[in-house]
């Protein structure tokens, strides 16, 4: 085992049981929460060492470093994990996502859906798309990126309305400086009304490093997690 393995096994252990503990705090069984390694910014030799210590999904904010690293696993004939999609997308994108992610989390507008299942349906796939919610009380959305929450129940038809895309949820970032606990409520009350109209639509994606106990405190089903796991980034550019 290299070392880079070596650590990434340990933060692995680490992480699975902070969820663990963090589920069991929230009186939740931790098979009902999937992570997401979120790999952004690492390499993806990292992506391989974590398929072989068993985690299935990652997640990436960038299209082209996600497809780099799609390429780099098919080159090595490894078989690709469930890829999710996590960062702001902007509708020329949506073809090449169409083209690997399984997951979306970030459909925001009605205009991207519309893109992203006409993309998915050229491609032939079915992709899973999350709400991607705006959980900032001053509902910046230069900021952030997410629908304000009176404009959710659009997106979300928007989706479900779309053959080759399959409405998953919702999505959250928690706003930055606050308390998560009451940001991850609201989200928890928005997830519930977009299952009063599409009841198959249960995941919550919500908790990072950070702020994961509080996610599952409030019913987050997957977390995406970088930090905790892999290390820290270098400051993002711009
Ligand atoms: C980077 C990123 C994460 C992971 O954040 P960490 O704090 O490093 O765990 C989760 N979600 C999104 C949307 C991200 O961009």
């Amino acid at each position: 085992m290299s070392d880079r393995t070596a650590e990434l096994a340990a933060s692995l252990a680490a992480l699975r049981d902070r969820i663990v503990r963090g589920c069991e705090a929230a009186g939740r069984d931790p098979a009902s929460v999937t992570l997401v390694a979120v790999t952004k910014t690492f390499p993806a030799s990292d992506v391989r060492a974590l398929l072989d210590l068993g985690v299935a999904d990652f997640g990436e904010n960038r299209d082209q470093d996600a497809r780099d690293k799609v390429a780099a696993l098919r080159e090595a004939g490894v078989p690709q994990p469930r890829w999710h999609f996590v960062g702001r997308l902007q509708r020329n994108k949506a073809t090449s996502v169409a083209g690997y992610a399984d997951v979306v989390h970030s459909v925001d507008r009605a205009q991207l859906a519309e893109s992203l299942g006409a993309a998915a349906t050229r491609r032939d796939r079915t992709v899973t798309a999350l709400v991607q919610v705006n959980l900032d009380e001053a509902a910046d959305r230069a900021g952030r990126g997410g629908a304000v929450p009176a404009e959710v129940a659009q997106v979300a038809a928007a989706v479900a309305a779309q053959p080759a895309l399959v409405l998953g949820g919702v999505m959250a970032v928690a706003p930055l400086s606050a308390d998560p606990g009451p940001a991850f409520a609201r989200l928890a009350e928005t997830a519930a009304a977009v299952r009063a109209d599409h009841p198959a639509a249960q995941w919550i994606s919500a908790g990072m490093s950070g702020d994961l106990e509080a996610a599952l405190q409030h019913g987050a089903t997957h977390v995406r997690v970088g930090t905790a796991l892999l290390g820290g980034r270098p400051p993002p550019l711009g």
